[in-house]
């Protein structure tokens, strides 16, 4: 289960999710939020949910008073008898040591936090609410409050960066002793700020070859640290990897509420609408998509791939040959010949993976299945 929070202290300059800075509308979505988690618990009938993660935007804007009323809403409604997980995303200029105590007491078990950079200059450019001294305080607070399960995110590709001090700041967000990096490429919407000053020269954006051969020597450098990878982004200590996230690539179904969520429910996809008012009061729109057979079978080298343990392709021909869909495998076979001649896709018995430089060209050889 994902759950949505759309409130940000101040927007970033690349950012393009749906969040709002207006706080007056944070009671009513919360309100909205508690009510749509017990209707869902109700009309599905008091499901198990194995993992539960509360993004956003910045849930950590949350006072502790919502973020219980929202647990005890999902705890109620929900059998959380297999709860294996239950994440928060946290932004390093908004938590202290009694908030993060208080989530942890109400039962959230790993945080994952924003912090990009370590470089306040380009901190600064990506508009963010805190520096480098905060985001590392922020993960040893996290520690100190029981959070045995952190994450941090690093960015790369952000103007004026440079591959010496990705791996300075690499080594230490490591050195506090946080057990998963997930490593994003800045993306930047059309619309968002940054987008404008890259756009106009006044700044610019590493080359293809300078992000490749960061990612390169992230690849190197992690698991150097003790923290392979075991997604295309995501680097963990052994065991602690992320299950919510893990269990999207293995396209298992997943109910997301809030402005913007998707969920997935057999065949069934929807994305509810980004409009944080009319949500907020319930008159906002769902946008429902019904998947066929040959999309829901692509999804599953597209996500599987993803990950290093790769796709059991005898069990995907398995699946295709049930559905009539075989030539359609047989076609990415083909397609797929030459990545595997080049060394970028891997095979071990039925086991087919991408290899390290396959991950890192992985756009390309993805784009077969869609
Ligand atoms: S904190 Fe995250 S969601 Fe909020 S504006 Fe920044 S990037 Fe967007």
């Amino acid at each position: 289960m994902y759950l949505h929070l759309p409130f940000c202290r101040d927007r970033c300059t690349y950012c393009s999710f749906v969040t709002t800075r207006d706080e007056s509308l944070q009671p009513a979505t919360v309100a909205r939020l508690v009510a749509q988690v017990r209707s869902w618990g109700h009309s599905l009938e008091h499901p198990k949910v194995d993992t539960l993660y509360l993004g956003g935007g910045t849930p950590s804007l949350l006072n502790l008073d919502e973020l219980a009323a929202l647990t005890e809403a999902v705890r109620e409604a929900f059998d959380l008898s297999p709860l294996a997980e239950a994440t928060l995303e946290a932004n390093p200029g908004t938590v202290d040591l009694p908030w993060l105590s208080g989530a942890r007491a109400l039962g959230w078990d790993r945080i994952s936090l924003g912090v990009q950079t370590l470089e306040d200059e380009l901190l600064k450019r990506l508009g963010r609410i805190h520096d480098g001294r905060v985001a590392l305080e922020a993960l040893e607070l996290a520690r100190r409050a029981g959070f045995e399960r952190r994450s941090g995110d690093l960015m790369v590709g952000i103007p004026g960066q440079d591959l010496s001090r990705v791996l300075e700041d690499t080594r230490r967000m490591v050195a506090t002793g946080l057990e998963h990096m997930s490593i994003y490429l800045l993306d930047l919407d059309k619309n968002c700020p940054l987008k404008a000053d890259v756009d106009a020269g006044r700044l610019s954006l590493p080359s293809e070859d300078e992000v490749a051969t960061v990612f390169e020597a992230l690849q190197i450098e992690l698991p150097r640290l003790g923290l392979p990878p075991y997604e295309i982004s995501n680097y963990a200590k052994p065991g602690a990897e992320s299950r919510h996230n893990s269990r999207y690539w293995e396209r298992r179904p997943y109910l997301g509420i809030g402005p913007s969520a998707a969920s997935q429910l057999g065949d069934l996809r929807w994305t509810e609408a980004g409009n944080i008012p009319a949500w907020a009061e319930g008159r906002a729109g769902v946008e429902i998509v019904e998947l066929d057979a040959a999309e829901a079978l692509s999804e599953i080298p597209l996500l599987g791939l993803r990950m290093h343990r790769g796709v059991d392709w005898r069990a995907l021909r398995a699946a295709a040959e049930s559905s009539h869909l075989l030539p359609l495998v047989d076609a990415w076979e083909a397609q797929l010949a030459p990545f595997e001649r080049g060394g970028l896709i891997l095979r071990d018995g039925p086991i087919m993976s991408l290899s390290e430089r396959g991950m890192l060209l992985s756009n390309g050889i993805l784009s077969t299945f869609v």
